[in-house]
């Protein structure tokens, strides 16, 4: 058990200082992981060709669509299905990012359509637009 330095009181190892055991541990740990997922991809790809793995992500997506459809019509275990489907999503889209080397690109594109759902929900939030369709409208009664 690594003891904490910093005295913060959460158990989230992200939210201590960068010098704090908890967090290095918790670094130490989620690097050694990202690097043996990686290897893992690799050897996929490696293994099913690009092909192959790209008919995985098209598949796993369907899944992942109709355990959205299982959910919402009230099915047993809902959220767990859908959070394995989410899972078999992403261990492919990682895969894919791998072999076309798209990591910064998706990255780059995320942090700027982050931004972009910045702005339309503080639009939103201020009556500005709707939140789910299209470009922000402005209040029909504000001049
Ligand atoms: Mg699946
Ligand atoms: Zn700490």
């Amino acid at each position: 058990m690594t003891t904490c330095n910093c005295l913060t009181k959460t158990p989230e190892p992200r939210f201590h200082k960068k010098d704090c055991p908890v967090y290095m541990q918790d670094l130490l740990y989620k690097t050694i992981y990202y690097q043996e997922a990686n290897k893992l991809f690799d050897r996929a790809i490696k293994a099913w060709g690009v092909e192959t793995q790209l008919d995985m992500l098209q598949e796993e997506c369907a899944e992942l669509i109709q355990a959205i459809s299982k959910k919402k019509r009230g099915y047993k275990n809902g959220d767990q299905q859908i959070a394995e489907e989410i899972a078999d999503v992403e261990i492919l889209t990682a895969q894919i990012k791998r072999m076309y080397s798209l990591n910064d690109d998706v990255e780059d594109v995320k942090t700027h359509k982050l931004h972009r759902l910045r702005l339309r929900l503080e639009d939103a939030e201020n009556g500005n637009c709707s939140v789910l369709f299209g470009e922000p409208k402005k209040k029909e009664n504000s001049k």
